[in-house]
């Protein structure tokens, strides 16, 4: 029963049923909530799914493309089982995340692992567990990388993470590709990372180029002057050093619609974008074709996630702003607090009610900054109503927190009818477990 004519994104299967709810893969959210509890994360597969698929269309046309997701939007076991499934390939940025692909079955040659300050024992474990590629991103690892991978008297097959000097305008936490970015090698560095790996750091095999300019990005133009810079140094360093790299990698940054202030475009305009112009850099700087990698992230996952929660209290500020609290907030969804993201919310069960009435969402956790949502058009809330906020599947989970002490919410997996724990709910003795009391202050 939406009330308001905003333009957002939600699972493809999002539907209002016969009783006047709404349901998500079949599955009637409100009982969802009453047989898992509330908050409770949601992912729609078949939105997944068909995703993927999109992607893979989109770059048919350029048949070297591997699209490798971006882990850290949101990592368990089953997504990334499922993108398997799909024959997507994973970025990942940690141990916990080559350990998560790796338990869920996935081909590690198909896996990147990335990130600014790589530990010792996370290059180790990469390496023993055959990550396919590992892209280096400054001095101090490539010295360490050579130096494992000859302990191992292993050949690491590497990429150089490049900061190709490119502004977007996004959240200036979620930028990364502008010059002095703490991500990756200057373009006036790369000339001197080539001369070690080709002359003193021999167990170093480079392949190609890397560079992930930011998040939630609607201008395209970013990518074309990105692949550009990119075919242009590959055209350079074999000139220079008569060094054939064949593989690029874009990154991700691809947005999302969260509100109808955002339009992304689709994601067969950013193929066909990308396609026309690698093939007019490859002619522009005669090179080879090279293989192209892709990471995005949020757009593969954030539209198939929904989060429902409860309501229940509310005040009415006199004069001023009526607040109604869920049971959930910055610990499950930490982005409008730290972003100042907005995000778009509708009702799940019946509401006969046409009445509505702007209200701000509030978390339960003890901070003024705690607010979910700011001033939104809802029927008249009552407690016990149930509260689906949309595009929640990436970094919200994977963002989230114990803070306040309050245990994470489960996650599941729905189609069809079916829906399937993915993530277990924590428990109280899960807020525990890591908690040791000296014997000298145990209760006596
Ligand atoms: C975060 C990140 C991505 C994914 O970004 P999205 O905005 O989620 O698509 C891809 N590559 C790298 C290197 C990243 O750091």
């Amino acid at each position: 029963m939406t009330t308001s004519t905003n333009q957002f994104q939600k699972p493809i299967t999002a539907n209002i049923n016969t009783k006047g709810n709404i349901e998500i893969g079949s599955c009637d959210l409100v009982d969802l909530a009453d047989e898992f509890g509330t908050p409770l994360y949601i992912i729609d597969e078949k939105t997944v799914r068909s995703i993927c698929n999109d992607y893979k269309k989109a770059f048919e046309k350029y048949p070297k493309t591997n699209i490798m997701y971006a882990s850290k939007a949101l990592c368990t076991s089953a997504i990334s089982a499922l993108l398997n499934d799909e024959g997507i390939g994973f970025d990942t940025v940690s141990s916990g995340e080559i350990y998560t692909v790796y338990k869920a079955g996935v081909n590690m040659q198909k896996v990147l692992f990335n990130g600014n300050n790589k530990s010792f024992d996370e290059l180790n474990l990469a390496i023993d567990l055959g990550v396919g590629r590992i892209s280096v991103d400054n001095f101090y690892e490539l010295a360490l990388l050579n130096t494992i991978a000859q302990s191992k008297n292993k050949t690491v097959d590497i990429l150089l993470r490049i900061t190709p000097g490119i502004e977007c305008h996004t959240h200036e936490y979620i930028q990364t590709g502008h010059l002095d970015s703490k991500f990756g090698f200057d373009l006036s560095q790369i000339d001197e990372a080539v001369e070690l790996i080709l002359n003193e750091y021999t167990n170093l095999k480079l392949h190609g180029l890397h560079a992930h300019i930011g998040s939630q990005i609607f201008e395209t133009s970013i990518y074309a002057d990105e692949i550009d810079i990119l075919c242009k140094e590959i055209a350079r360093l074999d000139e220079k050093f008569n060094l054939k790299l064949d593989e690029i990698n874009i990154g991700g940054g691809l947005g999302v619609k969260y509100t109808d202030q955002d339009v992304p475009p689709s994601t067969y305009e950013i193929g066909e974008l990308i396609i026309n112009k690698l093939n007019n850099s490859i002619k522009k700087y005669n090179i080879d074709e090279p293989t192209l990698f892709l990471e995005p992230g949020r757009s593969i996952i954030s539209m198939a996630g929904a989060t429902i929660y409860t309501i229940g209290s509310s005040k009415q500020v006199p004069k001023g702003r009526k607040y109604v609290s869920i049971d959930g907030g910055m610990a499950d969804n930490p982005r409008p607090s730290l972003y100042q993201a907005q995000y778009y919310a509708q009702i799940a069960n019946k509401k006969e009610t046409q009445e509505t009435e702007k209200v701000t969402i509030g978390g339960r956790y003890c901070e003024s900054g705690d607010i979910l949502i700011n001033e939104i058009e809802l029927p008249i809330l009552n407690e016990g109503d149930i509260l689906c906020v949309y595009n929640t599947g990436a970094y919200n989970y994977s963002m989230s927190s114990n803070y306040n002490r309050v245990s994470k919410p489960a996650m599941v997996l729905v189609n069809d009818g079916r829906a399937e724990i993915i993530v277990k709910r924590e428990t109280l003795d899960d807020i525990v477990r890591n908690d040791i009391i000296p014997d000298r202050l145990a209760a006596k």
